[in-house]
């Protein structure tokens, strides 16, 4: 079932790409389109005793000028939006257009040499430029072939040439076919890569970052940050007497905790250019650019009071029966790329001495913020809950 699940998003991945990588290639294919119909109504303006009647092409020209304009915009607002809709309807119609266009183009013609360079011109283009699929390849070679035979009986071609177009499909069909499956290769090699890459950085238990994740992912944060002169806050976190925790409950019992513990750093660190990452055992790093020093505070704070929240059962003898962290905050504006390594040392400082003060508290700039007690009797607390601890 999970092989299956797999096998669909990568055939989902690769659709995908295809269809981005289809979107691209009409986009430069539509700017082509337009400055080539645009240069040869140029021409036919100096040279109007062509062979092409000029009355009849200048419609047929404003019409392929519009007809490539709208593709330009539709495939650009496609690339740069960050909702991908489904583009496939509109890239058979490009095609088909492209298709009608050039192949109205070729019967308007007297010379066999033109109508024969066109019909070259469009096959060659029809087999480069789309990635067609199985089916989309067959039909659209079902089309040029129809047009390929309505072209040699209505004018009349001699053998030469029937056999100069046929080798010319044949060609084409191949060219389109290794075009196809050398896109699904690099495809797949550069999922395989993203793959590797992403494994590489994640902490596979909380699917967080890990060091060299972290390191990584600086690279692009913190340059963004120094180029604009942001400011951004650091802040360690670390599950409080998490010795006592496992002791008590056991090491898979303490994997579950420190997992239930990382979802709420997930929820709070939304932003593309948040970065959170497991450090160490159960210690994390979060950097957040663009935070002023209030905001990094009611963070800290917040993050600490949903970790309690959820109401986790510590062991016994701890000085609180919920699971509780200690956070070591620091805030500034991001220099140069040695800075980050600098506001890390002084907020591992900031969560020693949130440890030192008595832990379940938030440290920053000297001072402790929302320390966690509880009020009376804890094994009264223990009780009413019916934690199990207690046996
Ligand atoms: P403090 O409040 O000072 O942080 O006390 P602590 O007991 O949490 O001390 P420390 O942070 O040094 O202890 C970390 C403990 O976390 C040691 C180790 O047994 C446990 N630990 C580290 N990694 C894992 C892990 O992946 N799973 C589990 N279950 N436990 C871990
Ligand atoms: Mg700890
Ligand atoms: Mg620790």
């Amino acid at each position: 079932m999970k092989g299956q699940e797999r096998e669909k998003k990568g055939r989902f991945v690769y659709t995908r790409r295809v269809q981005k990588e289809n979107v691209r290639r009409m986009l430069i294919a539509s700017v082509c389109f337009f400055i080539l119909f645009f240069v040869n109504s140029l021409v036919l303006q100096i040279q109007t005793a062509g062979t092409i009647k000029p009355y009849i092409m200048a419609p047929f020209m404003v019409l392929a000028e519009l007809y490539a304009g709208v593709y330009i915009l539709r495939s650009y607002r496609w690339l740069s939006s960050r909702k991908k809709w489904d583009m496939r309807l509109q890239l058979y119609l490009f095609w088909l257009i492209f298709a009608t266009l050039m192949l109205t183009a070729t019967f308007m013609s007297e010379r066999t040499f033109f109508k024969l360079s066109v019909y070259w011109i469009m096959t060659t283009v029809l087999a480069v430029v789309p990635l067609w699929n199985n089916k989309e390849f067959l039909v659209s070679q079902g089309i040029q072939i129809a047009a390929l035979l309505f072209l040699i009986f209505y004018q009349k071609l001699g053998i030469e040439n029937v056999i100069y177009l046929s080798a010319n499909q044949l060609m084409c069909c191949v060219i389109s076919r290794q075009g196809y499956y050398n896109f699904l290769q690099r495809a797949a090699d550069a999922t395989a890569i993203d793959t590797a890459k992403t494994l590489s950085e994640t902490d596979p238990m909380t699917n967080l970052l890990n060091r060299r994740g972290l390191e990584r992912s600086l690279e692009r944060v913190w340059t963004g940050c120094v180029r604009n002169n942001r400011m951004v806050a650091v802040i360690m976190i670390d599950i409080d007497n998490f010795k006592k925790y496992n002791d008590h409950f056991g090491h898979l019992e303490g994997d579950t905790c420190i997992r239930r513990v990382t979802a709420e750093i997930h929820k709070m660190t939304g932003k593309k250019s948040d970065l959170a990452a497991r450090v160490g055992g159960e210690e994390f790093v979060v950097c957040l650019p663009g935070m002023e020093k209030g905001e990094a505070l009611n963070w800290a704070i917040k993050l600490k009071e949903n970790v309690e929240s959820l109401n986790i059962p510590q062991a016994e003898e701890n000085f609180l029966p919920f699971v509780s962290v200690s956070v070591g905050v620091v805030c500034g504006y991001a220099r140069r790329s040695a800075d980050f390594e600098q506001m890390r040392k002084k907020a591992d400082e900031a969560l020693y001495e949130a440890k030192e003060s008595g832990r379940a508290c938030v440290y920053m700039d000297g001072e402790c913020h929302a320390r966690t007690r509880v009020a009376g009797n804890i094994r009264q607390y223990y009780m009413e809950r019916g934690f199990r601890s207690l046996g």
